[in-house]
C-alpha cells in the first residue's frame, strides 16, 4: 500500500498514535495580529508573510525576518495554553502517541512557547519543525518529514489545527484532519474531524 493509499474502512480517532498539531491557535491561545504585524512589515493585506519575506532581497528579508522574530518572541512568552490542550498532550503521551509539531513559527520561538505553556519536555527538538525548516504549510513537505521520520504511512498520522492551511496541508499529505478552536465549519469538507477545543478532542477519544 502507497503511503497516500486511502483506507477501506476509515479508522477511529482513538485509534491513532501519530499526532502532528500546529501550534499558534490550537496549543495557544490565537494572539496574533496578522494584519498589524503586515502593516509593521510593509506587506499587502492579501499577500503570505512567509511567501513575501522569502522574495526579498537578502538585506531587507534580514531586517523584516528580525523584527517578526523579536515579535512572536515577546508573545512566546506571554503564551497561554488553549483550552484542554496540556492535557490533551500529556495523554496521548502517556499513551504512547508520536507527538510532532508543525508551525509557521519560528522553531526557537516554538520552543519557547511551548515551555512557556508547560508541555516542552514532550517534544524532541527533531519533532518541532518550523518554518525554515521545510516549505511551510499549506505545503504538505512538513508533513511529509514527519511520516518519514515515524516511519509510517499518511492514514496512520492525524493534522490537528485551527486554521485552513493546516486541513490543507493534512488532506495534500493524505493525513487524517482535526479542526479545533474554529466555530462552524468555515472549510466544508476538509477536516476528517471537528472539535470545539482540545478538550472535547480529548473527550472524544476517552468515550
Ligand atoms: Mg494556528
Amino acid at each position: 500500500m502507497s503511503a497516500r493509499a486511502v483506507p477501506a474502512v476509515q479508522p477511529a480517532l482513538d485509534g491513532l498514535r501519530h499526532w502532528v498539531f500546529d501550534m499558534d491557535g490550537t496549543l495557544t491561545v490565537a494572539v496574533h495580529d496578522f494584519p498589524a504585524i503586515k502593516r509593521a512589515l510593509d506587506i499587502a493585506m492579501d499577500e503570505d508573510i512567509i511567501a513575501h519575506l522569502v522574495a526579498l532581497p537578502a538585506d531587507e528579508a534580514r531586517a523584516k525576518r528580525a523584527w517578526l522574530f523579536e515579535h512572536e518572541r515577546a508573545l512566546a512568552e506571554a503564551a497561554v495554553a488553549a483550552e484542554g490542550a496540556v492535557d490533551l498532550l500529556r495523554a496521548l503521551a502517556g499513551q504512547g502517541s508520536r507527538l510532532g509539531i508543525l508551525t509557521r513559527n519560528d522553531h526557537a520561538v516554538a520552543k519557547l512557547t511551548l515551555d512557556a505553556i508547560g508541555v516542552g519536555d514532550l517534544f524532541q527538538d527533531a519533532d518541532i519543525i518550523g518554518r525554515d525548516e521545510v516549505a511551510p504549510k499549506p505545503a504538505p513537505d512538513g508533513l511529509h518529514y514527519f511520516l518519514e521520520r515515524w516511519g509510517i504511512a499518511a492514514t496512520q498520522a492525524v493534522m490537528v489545527g485551527d486554521h485552513m492551511m493546516d486541513l490543507a496541508a493534512g488532506r495534500a499529505a493524505g493525513t487524517h484532519t482535526v479542526l479545533v478552536n474554529t466555530p462552524g465549519d468555515p472549510w466544508p469538507g476538509m477536516a476528517d474531524w471537528r472539535f470545539a477545543d482540545c478538550r472535547a478532542l480529548q473527550a472524544a477519544l476517552e468515550r
